[in-house]
């Protein structure tokens, strides 16, 4: 993504934001792009999102249990990174060569030794170590995973505060899955103006307020006898309810 469309999206974030997470794919097989996404951010956080912490996510594949892990964590804490999730602990990261314990064993390390190196300051305030929470659906390689293994995490999870992802287009949709329509160009216009005009069409604004039922409501499309389904199977309902829309 130019770094023109980075800024325009940037300035485009709600001066309420809390909580921006760059994520992937894998962010740090795009590192030019990932560290000007976040000097732009360091740079202009305290005026346009005073409340904001920024992480990021990545399948920690530049973990080396090297003394340049110490440089790519000094790196981030200087790029103002305040959360790290390392979320790959899972059978496709391991088919992939990945080594999760060796990772989260390298990552701890190097932060041990950069807080040493800064007096003892503390850098990350946030580490996590795990497979995404939540962060699974039967989508993609997900779709090789039986269904009961998503029983628990199929519940549409559109919450308050609203969660909003936004694609390499710069595109904003209501969750990772890019399922129900994306609510338009954050490159051009504000985020809440966004938001605002999607609270108006029925179909997503039933969505924001009641998941894959509301939404079904909204369209005219309400089973009753997949009650069940639209809590235990949301996501599938949801991409079923939006594709060819
Ligand atoms: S039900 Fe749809 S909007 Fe809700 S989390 Fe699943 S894919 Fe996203």
């Amino acid at each position: 993504m130019p770094q023109a469309d980075i800024r325009k999206i940037v300035n485009h974030l709600p001066g309420s934001l809390t909580y921006l997470s760059i994520s992937g794919g894998e962010p740090f097989s795009v590192k030019q792009t990932l560290t000007s996404a976040l000097e732009y951010i360091r740079d202009n956080r305290s005026k346009l999102f005073p409340k904001v912490s920024v992480g990021v996510v990545t399948n920690g594949f530049w973990i080396k249990n090297k003394a340049s892990d110490v440089e790519s964590l000094r790196e981030l804490y200087d790029l103002g990174v305040q959360r790290i999730s390392f979320a790959g602990d899972d059978d496709f990261h391991k088919e992939q060569g990945l080594d999760h314990k060796e990772i989260e064993a390298g990552a701890l390390a190097a932060r041990a030794t950069l807080e040493e190196q800064l007096g003892g300051r503390e850098t990350f305030k946030f580490m996590y170590f795990g497979s995404a929470p939540g962060m699974i659906a039967p989508f993609g390689r997900g779709k090789l995973l039986p269904l009961s293994f998503f029983r628990k995490k199929m519940a549409c999870d559109l919450s308050s505060p609203l969660t909003i992802t936004i694609s390499t287009r710069g595109e904003a949709f209501l969750c990772c899955w890019k399922k129900s329509p994306s609510i338009g160009l954050v490159i051009a216009t504000p985020l809440n103006d966004l938001l605002e005009r999607a609270l108006e069409n029925p179909a997503i604004g039933g969505l924001i307020r009641g998941g894959p039922k509301g939404a079904a409501l909204a369209l005219g499309v309400y089973d009753q006898a997949r009650e069940e389904e639209y809590a235990t199977k949301a996501c599938l309902i949801c991409e079923g309810l939006f594709s060819g829309r």
